[in-house]
């Protein structure tokens, strides 16, 4: 999987913020919980810049747990 197809910009009340792609079943834009297309709460959609970083504090956090945990496939039934 490409950079940009992990990566997603998402404006919330004029501050950009990278997150990681939501990649569970929710409809949620990002990782971490964000709509991301809802202007009546201040967040919409921005642009990639070139060589983004990930900058979402709480989408750290998923990361940083995830790579704590060290699940296994073979965990799961
Ligand atoms: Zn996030």
């Amino acid at each position: 999987m490409d950079k940009d197809d992990v990566m997603i910009a998402v404006n919330i009340d004029g501050e950009v913020l990278i997150h990681i792609r939501n990649i569970g079943p929710t409809d949620h834009v990002t990782l971490c919980g964000v709509d991301g297309t809802d202007e009546t709460i201040g967040q919409r959609p921005a642009t990639l810049p070139k060589d983004a970083k990930i900058d979402c504090n709480m989408c750290r956090i998923y990361w940083d747990g995830f790579m704590e945990t060290k699940i296994r496939k073979s965990w799961f039934k």
